[in-house]
């Protein structure tokens, strides 16, 4: 059988497929291992065993057929948290990590808040806000009953009590009451992009992906829903296409939220808009 160092120079065979061949070698090795990262630097002459090899055989090669490392490895990192993926959702990307940065930012100071989590997916932002804050209480739902169950699973192995997760085609089953804070990274990509012809999207589910009117039909279904679920002063943050920031700010102005504003993802790109909600006192309960 071969050794960590002989298998780790196979990564040049990921080269067409992979932005990252090398890490992808390292997480497959890893995952056949059971080890972390840090094994392959301390043990690089140790051999695989027979079953190890044939199972890391096996998984370069459907990474070689463009099949996600996420989806190969069954986990993804996202926030401080390891989760568990699978072929029904997407797989939580970096750049969605911003609407934890901002949530954390605009609820700055609250020990207690309730916050809703709308197409939750494998349970990343719900998760990752459950996580900073035990005493904020977060519903997080998704209309897919596979992903409703992969986050219960995300939930329970982080043993984060403080997230309730339900089946939901975005606000159809919320219960009654007024948020602190909605959050969502919701399908935004028009059913006609060449990105979704392109790398580890072609794998993904599209109802996570595609949305009708350009992209923007969950994002303006949210947008205009959210009103009767926020309470006033409460922020309502988005994740969305690089190039929908104007259009998002605009449903966001024409539905009467104040101090919208977009944020940029690492890649200097405009990626979350967010906006507040003020009720003008008499028109709803703040609870
Ligand atoms: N950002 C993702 C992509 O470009 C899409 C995520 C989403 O639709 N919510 O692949």
């Amino acid at each position: 059988m071969a050794t960590v160092t002989a298998l780790l120079q196979l990564s040049s065979q990921l080269a067409p497929v992979s932005d990252s061949p090398r890490l992808d070698v390292e997480l497959l090795l890893c995952h056949c291992l059971q080890k972390p990262r840090s094994f392959l630097r301390t043990w690089p002459e140790r051999k695989l065993t027979a079953a190890q090899q044939q199972q890391f055989d096996e998984l370069l090669q459907r990474r070689q057929e463009g099949e996600p490392i996420a989806y190969l490895t069954g986990e993804r990192g996202f926030w401080t948290l390891d989760l568990a993926v699978s072929a029904s959702t997407l797989i939580p990307r970096p750049e969605t990590e911003l609407l934890v940065e901002h949530s954390l930012r605009l609820l700055a100071g609250r020990p207690q808040a309730t916050v809703l989590d709308l197409g939750t997916g494998t349970g990343a932002i719900a998760l990752a806000l459950a996580s900073e804050h035990p005493g904020w209480h977060i519903d997080a739902c998704d209309v897919q009953p596979d992903a409703v169950a992969l986050a219960e699973h995300n939930r329970v192995k982080h043993q984060l009590s403080n997230v309730r997760l339900f089946q939901s085609d975005w606000f159809t089953v919320v219960p009654a009451k007024r948020y602190q804070l909605i959050v969502s990274n919701p399908p935004y990509i028009d059913a006609t992009d060449q990105h979704l012809q392109q790398g580890d999207v072609r794998f993904e589910p599209l109802s996570a992906l595609v949305a009708e009117r350009q992209g923007m039909a969950d994002i303006e279904t949210i947008i205009t829903g959210a009103g009767n679920y926020l309470a006033s002063g409460a922020w309502l943050l988005i994740e969305h296409g690089f190039e929908q920031a104007q259009a998002v700010q605009a449903c966001f102005t024409a539905v009467g939220f104040s101090q919208v504003f977009s944020a940029q993802d690492l890649a200097g790109l405009d990626r979350v808009t967010g906006g507040q909600l003020i009720i003008a006192s008499g028109a709803a309960a703040d609870g």
